[in-house]
């Protein structure tokens, strides 16, 4: 392999997945990159899993070469996993950050604080032309705040504490979230993934 294409537009995202692969001699590409646009995929499976599986397969089907594409979200015990893959639309509009930590909050007036526990998730698929497509999971541990703290970071952050933190992940800088994050841990794996190339 020695090309591989990124399902994101987001900068961030293509410069973590560059230091990853650029040392193993693999050009990595955005689908900013690409000559021929492609249009966005609707998100419509039942699990991170099956998003992640859709992006990469249709790219990977039309280009015929390695496409990885992400699908995240933040699953709350206490609201039986959700919002899970709604969400980035939980509260209805579309990364409505305000509305879905609202929507959150409101839910939650009568959880104690014992059964506050969430996590978030990140599932990456990498799809290869001729190949079953595989998975790589991260996920990082926490609890949802009773109100929002902190102007960092995106989503859900504000109401997020992970395990042993005592600052919201909205109340770190983008280097210690970065450490902990759901992100960096399925990066993590891909990267054992990729010295066994
Ligand atoms: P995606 O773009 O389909 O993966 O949707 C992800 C949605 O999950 C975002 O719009 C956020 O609402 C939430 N989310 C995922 N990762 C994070 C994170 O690191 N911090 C806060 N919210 C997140």
């Amino acid at each position: 392999m020695k090309q591989l294409i990124i399902a994101t537009k987001n900068q961030g995202k293509m410069q973590d997945f560059k230091r990853l692969f650029e040392p193993h001699g693999i050009k990595v590409s955005s689908l900013l990159d690409l000559s021929e646009p492609i249009e966005d995929v609707e998100e419509t499976g039942a699990t991170f899993e099956e998003n992640a599986a859709l992006k990469a397969e249709v790219i990977c089907e039309r280009l015929q070469i390695p496409v990885i594409a992400d699908d995240s979200g933040i699953e709350i015990d206490a609201l039986n996993g959700e919002p899970g893959v709604y969400s980035a639309r939980y509260a209805g509009t579309d990364k409505d950050d305000q509305a879905n930590i609202e929507k959150v909050l409101d839910k939650m007036k009568t959880v104690p604080p014992s059964e506050r526990t969430a996590r978030f998730v990140c599932v990456l698929a990498v799809a290869q032309p001729g190949q079953a497509t595989i998975f790589k999971r991260g996920e990082c541990e926490g609890t949802i705040a009773d109100q929002p703290t902190g102007t960092n970071g995106f989503g859900y952050d504000p109401i997020f504490y992970p395990v042993d933190s005592s600052l919201t992940m909205a109340e770190m800088t983008p280097e210690q979230k970065n450490e902990i994050s759901h992100r960096r841990k399925a990066l993590d794996q891909l990267k054992n993934w990729v010295n066994q190339l």
